[in-house]
């Protein structure tokens, strides 16, 4: 299987764009996500951090991660924006292009997608993006 994929990337050149930040807050989905080169890379990086416009995925690199658990072999962060957050698990899942392969919704199922939304309205992705 394809490695699972990192839902909080940073903007970086082969990262997969996966959604667009609305005017409101909430992102929008993509029907199928973009991977982005050095070129879209470098303009976006010429207004507001991309990272609050944006959402973008790229592999999960487990240990080389600081966000990895080793006592859970698993994405530490996931968890504790399940809590933070504290959204119910809803019914109808956002249509998210990533999903299959997605380490949050690998981990914590409904309960990730339902707390995902509030990653870039509340987080300082700098933070926690993985490299
Ligand atoms: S947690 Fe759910 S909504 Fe967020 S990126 Fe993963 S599959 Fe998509």
């Amino acid at each position: 299987m394809a490695s699972l994929l990192c839902p909080s990337s940073i903007a970086k050149p082969g990262a997969d764009l996966f959604g667009v930040v609305d005017d409101t807050g909430h992102v929008e989905y993509l029907e199928q996500p973009v991977t982005v080169d050095e070129t879209f890379v470098d303009a976006a990086r010429q207004g507001r951090a991309p990272e609050e416009r944006f959402r973008f995925a790229s592999n999960c690199i487990k240990k080389g991660c600081m966000q990895w658990d080793a006592n859970s072999a698993g994405c530490g962060l996931v968890g504790k924006i399940v809590e933070v957050m504290n959204q119910k698990a809803e019914q109808a899942l956002p249509a998210c292009p990533i999903r299959q392969r997605c380490r949050w919704y690998h981990q914590q199922g409904a309960l990730a997608c339902a707390n995902c939304d509030e990653v870039v309205r509340n987080i300082r992705m700098e933070e926690h993006a993985s490299v």
